[in-house]
């Protein structure tokens, strides 16, 4: 869209940009009859304990059940749902269903993370929002982490923490998303009531083969455990790079070896292997 183009780009009228305005206002519609069709699925990822690879908790991740495209990653629509404001009902709803299912599990110490959107972090009634889905489902708000990526914090960092304050107020942890990959500042790593870091797919992917990768994740461990907040490592796909994270110290990790975004039914299954007894507490 032309807004993505800067303050001073002229937006020539060209027909690949009408084709795709009009693409973008059909799609906004869709989502909009898709929210009240209940087209929308949450999957999860299992979040393991990295040295034992003990299944702790599940993010949660949106899909569109669309009738005709089939099963649609948010790469296809969150964007969208974010300019037109649509990810705040949408994002609620992720909220309350991953609740609800973390409830339906019935796994005392299982953890779920919800990632926030620029929106609905900046919405008035996110910390409302986030305490009647919480009494709703009557999970301990301990078991729910809520993730927030580093460019949320860059607007106002005073209303940032003011409303990371309450929501910590709540019980609720926070981890920071996809860290290294924004503006990091240390400056806001000390101010605000962080718990967790995620250390980006960016970083994972060479950790076991290159030294600066490995050198940039040994710094943020080690940030962390100065901070005393916890690390997971993001994508992690294979043994060499679980080895390396092991080695460095990360506490968490996730990635398709140790499980991709599945259906809740299939979480159910890993919950009912004995080896997966349960949460490390
Ligand atoms: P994220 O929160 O950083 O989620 C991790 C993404 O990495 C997920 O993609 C996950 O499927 C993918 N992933 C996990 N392990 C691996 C791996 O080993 N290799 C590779 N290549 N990828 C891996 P997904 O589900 O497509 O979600 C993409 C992004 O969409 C998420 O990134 C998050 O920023 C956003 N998103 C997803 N669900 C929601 C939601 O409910 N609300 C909001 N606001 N954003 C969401
Ligand atoms: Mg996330
Ligand atoms: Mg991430
Ligand atoms: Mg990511």
């Amino acid at each position: 869209a032309a807004k993505r183009q800067g303050r001073n780009a002229y937006a020539r009228f060209d027909p690949g940009m009408y084709a795709s305005l009009v693409n973008e206002a059909q799609l906004r519609a869709e989502m909009e009859t898709a929210l009240a069709a209940d087209q929308f699925v949450v999957h999860y990822q299992p979040v393991v304990d990295l040295p034992t690879q003990r299944l702790t908790g599940v993010e949660a991740l949106v899909r569109w059940q669309h009738p005709s495209r089939g099963l649609l990653g948010p790469q296809h629509f969150i964007d969208t749902a974010e300019d037109s404001g649509l990810i705040v009902p949408l994002g609620r709803w992720v909220l309350r269903e991953s609740l609800q299912q973390l409830a339906r599990w019935d796994r005392p110490g299982l953890k779920v993370n919800v990632n926030l959107s620029a929106r609905q972090f900046q919405d008035a009634a996110l910390v409302t929002d986030v305490r009647d889905a919480l009494a709703e489902s009557g999970v301990e708000p301990a078991c729910l982490t809520l993730e927030i990526t580093e460019s949320m914090l860059l607007q106002d960092i005073d209303v940032a923490a003011d409303t990371l304050h309450a929501l910590r107020r709540l019980g609720v942890r926070l981890a920071i998303d996809d860290f290294g990959t924004g503006y990091s500042s240390l400056n806001y790593l000390k101010r605000l009531p962080v718990d967790i870091i995620k250390i980006d797919r960016a970083f994972v992917t060479e950790v076991a083969t290159d030294p600066e990768d490995k050198a940039l994740v040994d710094a943020v461990v080690g940030l962390s455990q100065a901070l005393r907040m916890q690390t997971v490592a993001e994508g992690i796909e294979t043994d060499d790079q679980w080895t390396e994270l092991r080695r460095l110290g990360c506490d968490f990790g996730q990635g398709y070896l140790f499980g991709r975004p599945v259906g809740p039914a299939a979480i159910e299954l890993l919950l009912s292997e004995p080896a997966a007894a349960g949460p490390a507490r």
